[in-house]
């Protein structure tokens, strides 16, 4: 896919104007929405290019699809579920979740679904930003981009890969139309995604190749069933609900001191790790194919219990001589083995520090995200703000993913921030706010400063936590009530601001408190 900023497209629509626009309407947009509704902040429209709420959640429907944090810290603070049918929910159960918040908080109205933003540019004559999409064009005083780091789908560039003439779809936009049953089916990728989507396959198909670049870290996933009590406890005594919540925080969070700090820790995690390869493989040459040569947590820890016993199982194949070519029916394998098949699921990842979106935004100086951060780098101050983008605010921008607790606790501290910023524009009559470059730089040499220190830096593995400089610009490398603490209130003396009754920019000379 390729969209670029374009002239003003043709639309005899009128331009409508709203004080802020939020792009994207997952956990991200959909909780800023709320708040903003909740503060009275009524002048705000969402839109979103799917049909309905959801994100990540709404998209990724392939068999076997449900989430690695457990469901009582992935929600939203304010909306406790106590009806989580199991400790770790399925897409299903969170997409319902979300559309439930969604109704609650009556926010659909303030949502125009299957709208696709095609272009986002700033004017800095009017001090506005002009927004073109297929429902017509916008204007807006703020934008807030909650569109995600993981709704780009990646496709591989394999040769021949286009003119296969079987099923092909990749996994976050699964054609439930396909069935699969009876079907020689082949898989590239061994990541969070596939390794859902084998075993939950793995019982219909005639035969699944899976094919494996870089054989994953597995650790067991502690799923169950909540009981009858267990569900009365969490709704009759909130106090529970919330206590289990705190558990799951705190053991979540011990990880960072080993993923971001002291890399040599994570060695307690793989002993954990080889004994479950040990006893779930078996078969010695099976084992030796999917035993990971990197220090765990370089690459996201995945947890299954039912992806190694599906790969030993007669009819499952993983090949990991690398794929040659993809032909009309088949894929030869780069020792030129030749396998034939119906379909291919293509479980390949996203664009994430190359995102297409990035070119459809265009800043200050009319350059576009893609050319700012090929520069610089994916770049921005507490993954909310990028200089050279003025009035312009990001949900789950540079540095702010995890891989190992819940992102809508990121995602409520970004929100705390911005909504902040919105009333501070206000409270203080500001025409524009953009994030100094000398505070984003100083920001960052901190960022990697401590990122050089962690496992996904020194843990011998590629992965799409680096940039193609090899900069981590997506992951946090602190505790998570670290970024709560910097997020708690808008720091305005870190941005360069105008007063509505001037259209110079000043810089302010205070020094940005962290
Ligand atoms: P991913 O983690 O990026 O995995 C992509 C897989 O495809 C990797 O095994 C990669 O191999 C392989 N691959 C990529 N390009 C290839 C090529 N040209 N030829 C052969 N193999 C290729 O993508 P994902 O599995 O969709 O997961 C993305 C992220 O989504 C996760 O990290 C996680 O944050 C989130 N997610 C979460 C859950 C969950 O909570 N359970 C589930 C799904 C996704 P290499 O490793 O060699 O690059």
């Amino acid at each position: 896919m390729s969209r670029k900023v374009t002239d003003k497209a043709v639309d005899s629509r009128p331009t409508r104007h709203h004080k802020t626009i939020i792009i994207g309407s997952g956990f991200a947009g959909l909780g800023l929405a709320i708040r903003l509704s909740q503060q009275g902040r009524d002048d705000y429209l969402v839109l979103e290019r799917g049909s309905d709420v959801g994100g990540t959640w709404r998209d990724n429907t392939y068999p076997g699809a449900a989430c690695d944090v457990p469901s009582h810290l992935y929600s939203y603070s304010f909306a406790l579920n106590p009806n989580w049918s199991r400790s770790f929910s399925r897409q299903g159960e969170i997409q319902q979740y979300i559309q439930a918040v969604a109704d609650k908080y009556q926010v659909r109205d303030k949502h125009l679904f299957d709208c696709d933003v095609t272009s986002a540019r700033w004017n800095d004559t009017a001090a506005h930003w002009e927004i073109e999409s297929s429902k017509g064009s916008f204007t807006a005083d703020t934008v807030v981009s909650a569109i995600g780091a993981l709704c780009e789908p990646a496709l591989p560039d394999i040769k021949g890969i286009n003119d296969f003439q079987g099923e092909i779809f990749h996994s976050a936009r699964w054609n439930h139309d396909a069935d699969l049953a009876g079907k020689r089916v082949a898989i590239i990728g061994t990541g969070a995604s596939a390794i859902q989507i084998v075993p939950a396959i793995a019982d219909k198909v005639a035969s699944l190749d899976v094919y494996q670049r870089t054989a994953p870290w597995l650790l067991p996933r502690l799923d169950r069933p909540y009981t009858t009590p267990e569900k009365l406890a969490f709704k009759y005594l909130p106090g529970v609900q919330r206590l289990s919540r705190a558990a799951i925080y705190a053991a979540r969070e011990t990880q960072v001191v080993g993923l971001a700090k002291f890399p040599a820790l994570m060695q307690a995690f793989e002993l954990i790790a080889r004994a479950k390869l040990r006893y779930e493989v078996p078969d010695p040459e099976l084992r030796a194919k999917v035993t990971p040569d990197f220090r765990i947590g370089c690459k996201r820890m995945l947890i299954s219990n039912n992806y190694y016993p599906a790969l030993g199982r007669d009819h499952v194949d993983v090949i990991t001589d690398g794929i040659a070519e993809v032909r009309a029916n088949s894929i030869v394998a780069k020792d030129g083995t030749e396998r034939e098949i119906d379909a291919l699921v293509v479980a390949t990842g996203f664009h994430v520090t190359d995102s297409p979106t990035y070119d459809t935004i265009a800043g200050r100086d009319g350059r576009t995200l893609s050319e700012v951060f090929d520069e610089i780098g994916q770049q921005g101050y507490k993954g909310s703000a990028v200089a050279n983008f003025p009035n312009m605010f990001f949900l789950l921008g540079p540095n702010v993913g995890l891989g190992h607790t819940s992102m809508v606790f990121m995602i409520e501290s970004q929100i705390n921030y911005i909504a902040d910023a919105l009333a501070t524009i206000d409270k203080q009559n500001l025409r524009t706010v953009e994030v100094r470059r000398d505070v984003q730089d100083d920001f960052n040499k901190d960022l990697q400063q401590k990122l050089s220190k962690s496992v996904w830096i020194n843990g011998g593995c590629a992965s799409w936590y680096l940039d193609k400089h090899g900069n981590n610009t997506t992951l946090w490398p602190d505790f998570t009530f670290e970024f709560r603490r910097l997020t708690k209130t808008f720091d305005v003396a870190a941005y360069a601001t105008t007063p509505v009754s001037d259209t110079s920019r000043t810089e302010t000379k205070v020094g940005a408190s962290q």
